[in-house]
């Protein structure tokens, strides 16, 4: 429909040829998209599956959409129901709403939005919150139409002036990142405009009639089999126009056939007698389609056109229309006047245009230059179809896309319980062209969808879950193309809430090792544990301090790398998912001292090495020198002063420790000469020493000594 210019805000919206809908004006602020991130509930970006009249008094629409990615909020499940205020009620009463932006099925959107009390959403601040997703070069850019909305701005003096609503288009990928970042409370600038990107405008008719109105597009058909649409035109004439506007209705026509981007084809097929709209063009509105008449003084309605179509659906490039049947354009009388001045021909051209886009399913642009613009261009465009209407034609008519193969199936699924009602999901993406993957889940009652994630995504939890439960998951991923094959199925059991940490472990002992570690035992009372933690802290101060985690049934551990002779102090716990057990009984101990090695060059190495043994000797001539020893055995050697073939004395030190009467070290020697000598025996590991000495001149006395060295506890 045209409105001349002199009548451009007349509150009336033709949605199509059947309805005329009252009008609902809309006027805003501007919001930041701070402020829309942080007041709205759930942020997704999503798929549009149906559009419907909503089965409520006021009228509205349901879209349902497949949550494709979570941006903010718990996931509601696959798919939610978003209400928006405007369309069809039950009875028929229609409500149309200006600046919402158009979604149709199939449309990705960036969704911000609120819980409703029935259990659908609404769109936070009904205009504001709502993004379509658009291609432009390649680029996914979120848009909002709100150019049909009065837009509320403050001017340089600060008062609010209504201006005609805009919007600055947004680059979705970037966008996308910075709402998840900042519903995580990470805070940075916005940097995903795209300002001076060149958008299409163009909206489609969508049906308002069939079952309460789906909101489904419509389109002719014919074209894609290579078949064509004549229009004829009443024999009456186009008044004001030298051959009955004719030609301006064949070039009005070859606009749309010539277009390159469709396989439109509108053809004239003369004039007929007929005054049916049945692909026919009548002039002079003899059917009375349009109440009243046009003046040239006070404007009005020019013309009328549009498609008359089957509820019935059929499917194109994936998409469900509405087929047409027919169409026809009427124009209204009087209108003759606008083309009796220089540029008539080319003002009917445009009308013609205008209204024969109307026949092929497009609704008014937005866009000033654009044809479907509804208000007639001056000077006039004529027949010229702009870069929004060549958009709109390819998208509703353009040659079907091949199909994407489906995408290759991912692998590796696995689940992990997080905690009493969250499972994380983790897999391998092993595919490279697909739009999203779909999560099933397996309570016990057969798999069904209960998430999906973006492309590329390789993880997501689950939530929502009852505690101690056991869940199946397998993922496939999906294009347009189809789905892929299942992954594997992956299992996990959410954390039980009556679960708790497990039993202190008890009767843990210190007993001392070495001079540098202390071993530890203890009773393992729990059979829940995951894990056990040593604790240790210097038994004159200090804190305790964790020094070992150990596996679960873990009894023993040695506590190692100590100073000597110092006393440590220590506790275990046992551990689980839900925490730490109560601490055992504290122990302590101290590290033994450092023990010399049996290391002197003159020494025999005795009683396993725990013994150091040297010699001296003296002589009558005054001769004084140092025994040489030589090891037999490891109890036994001798030594010799003046020559190493010459034997002097034989000692031995035995371990009698284990001879309980009397438990000690025996010492026994004898000798071969009557020299002075000094034996010194030393228990390394005591520190006892003890000299025996025979005297000058006397034969050599033995030694029996099994008294000397009671040292056997000394560690
Ligand atoms: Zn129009």
């Amino acid at each position: 429909m045209f409105y001349s210019s002199v009548r451009t805000l007349l509150a009336i919206f033709v949605l199509s040829l059947c309805c005329l809908v009252p009008a609902g004006a809309t006027t805003y602020v501007m919001m930041t998209d701070e402020a829309l991130v942080d007041t709205s509930s759930l942020i997704v970006e999503a798929r549009v599956v149906s559009v419907s009249g909503a089965p409520v008094e006021t009228p509205s629409t349901d879209y349902r959409v497949e949550i494709l990615r979570l941006l903010k909020g718990r996931s509601p499940g696959a798919e939610v129901v978003v209400r928006q205020l405007g369309g069809i009620n039950p009875e028929g009463r229609a409500m149309k709403i200006w600046g919402l932006t158009r979604l149709g099925i199939g449309d990705r959107a960036l969704l911000f939005l609120l819980p409703r009390h029935d259990g659908t959403y609404g769109v936070n601040q009904l205009i504001l919150g709502a993004f379509r997703e658009v291609e432009v070069s390649g680029e996914r850019v979120a848009v909002r139409d709100l150019e049909g909305a009065s837009e509320l701005r403050a001017d340089a003096s600060g008062k609010l002036a209504s201006v005609s609503g805009g919007d600055r288009p947004r680059d979705v990928e970037g966008f996308s990142q910075w709402i998840a970042q900042r519903a995580e409370k990470r805070f940075r600038p916005a940097d995903y405009f795209r300002d001076g990107l060149v958008l299409p405008k163009y909206n489609l008719f969508a049906d308002a009639s069939c079952g309460g109105g789906d909101g489904r597009p419509i389109r002719w058909f014919t074209f894609d089999s290579g078949g064509s649409v004549s229009f004829t035109s009443n024999s009456s004439g186009q008044p004001g126009l030298a051959d009955g506007g004719v030609s301006e209705i064949q070039a009005a026509l070859a606009a749309w056939t010539n277009d390159s981007s469709s396989p439109i084809s509108y053809l004239y097929g003369g004039s007929t007698a007929s005054t049916s709209t049945n692909n026919n063009i009548v002039f002079d509105d003899p059917n009375n389609a349009i109440s009243g008449s046009f003046s040239c003084g006070s404007g009005g309605v020019v013309a009328v056109g549009g498609p008359s179509y089957s509820c019935s659906l059929q499917t194109h490039n994936g998409q469900t229309y509405h087929p047409t049947q027919s169409a026809g354009v009427t124009t209204q009388n009087g209108i003759g006047c606008l083309f009796a001045g220089a540029g008539g021909i080319t003002l009917a051209e445009e009308m013609f245009a205008h209204e024969l886009g109307h026949t092929l399913g497009l609704d008014h642009s937005a866009v000033s230059g654009a044809l479907m613009n509804p208000i007639l261009h001056s000077p006039s465009i004529g027949a010229t179809l702009s870069p929004d209407e060549v958009a709109a034609v390819a998208f509703l008519y353009g040659t079907p896309v091949a199909p994407p193969a489906p995408p290759a199936v991912p692998t590796n699924l696995v689940a992990a319980a997080l905690s009493t009602s969250q499972i994380q999901l983790t897999w391998i993406d092993a595919s490279n062209n697909e739009d999203t993957f779909r999560i099933e889940m397996n309570s016990g009652f057969g798999f069904s969808e209960i998430l999906a994630a973006g492309a590329n995504a390789t993880q997501i939890t689950a939530g929502g879950l009852s505690p101690s439960t056991n869940y199946s998951f397998r993922i496939r991923a999906r294009n347009t193309g189809g789905d892929s094959a299942y992954s594997n199925t992956a299992s996990a059991t959410t954390m039980g809430v009556a679960g708790s940490a497990p039993s202190a472990p008890t009767s843990l002992q210190a007993t001392p090792a070495t001079s540098t570690s202390i071993q530890l035992t203890w009773n393992d009372n729990a059979s829940d544990e995951t894990s056990y933690v040593v604790e240790m802290r210097p038994t004159a101060s200090g804190a305790y301090a964790p020094i070992a985690t150990l596996a679960a049934n873990a009894t023993s551990y040695t506590a190692t790398g100590l100073t000597a002779l110092t006393s440590y102090t220590f506790r275990v716990k046992a551990h689980n998912g839900f925490g730490d057990s109560g601490t055992s009984n504290e122990a302590a101990a101290t590290t033994l001292a450092n023990v010399p090695t049996c290391s002197d060059p003159n020494a025999l190495c005795l009683a396993a090495n725990r013994f150091s043994v040297t010699a001296t000797f003296d002589t009558v001539a005054g001769q004084h020198g140092t025994g040489q020893p030589i090891r037999l055995t490891a109890d036994t050697g001798y030594f010799w002063f003046f020559a190493a073939t010459n034997v002097e004395v034989v000692i031995k030190v035995l371990d009698a420790c284990g001879f309980t009467a009397r438990p000690a070290f025996w010492v026994f020697a004898s000798g071969l000469t009557d020299v002075h000598v000094a034996i010194t025996v030393t228990d390394l590991t005591s520190g006892q020493s003890h000299v025996f000495v025979n005297p000058i001149r006397t034969p050599f006395q033995p030694i029996q000594d099994t008294e000397t060295f009671q040292t056997c506890g000394a560690h």
